[in-house]
């Protein structure tokens, strides 16, 4: 019997990943960055919950560095490596249970 060992098509997920992009992101606690716009530290602070833009900046085809900024700062800017994906990274769990028409009419 013959063992097809087919490889499963590699996901070549690089058709944008070669040039500039931004992603909106939490400060981070003990964060030491600085914001490339204004110079100032972009701090985490537990009250406000600050957004960072950090930026994966190419030069041509070759990954550069990267950028932060804070989120203000990026739109001021007028958003220098394209829009900001915002989606959050972590998992949103807790929608469902509100506004659940199941729970209607007893
Ligand atoms: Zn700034």
């Amino acid at each position: 019997m013959s063992m097809t060992t087919e490889a499963p098509p590699t996901v070549t997920d690089q058709k944008c990943s070669t040039h500039s992009r931004a992603v909106q992101r939490d400060i981070e606690p003990g964060s030491i960055v600085e914001c490339i716009s204004c110079g100032e530290r972009i701090k985490f602070q537990a009250k406000i919950r600050p957004k960072q833009v950090i930026c994966n900046v190419y030069k041509g085809k070759n990954w550069d560095r990267v950028e932060h900024f804070h989120a203000p700062c990026y739109s001021e800017a007028g958003e220098p490596h394209g829009p900001v994906d915002t989606t959050p990274v972590v998992k949103v769990r807790r929608v469902a249970a509100k506004n659940n028409p199941a729970m209607q009419g007893s």
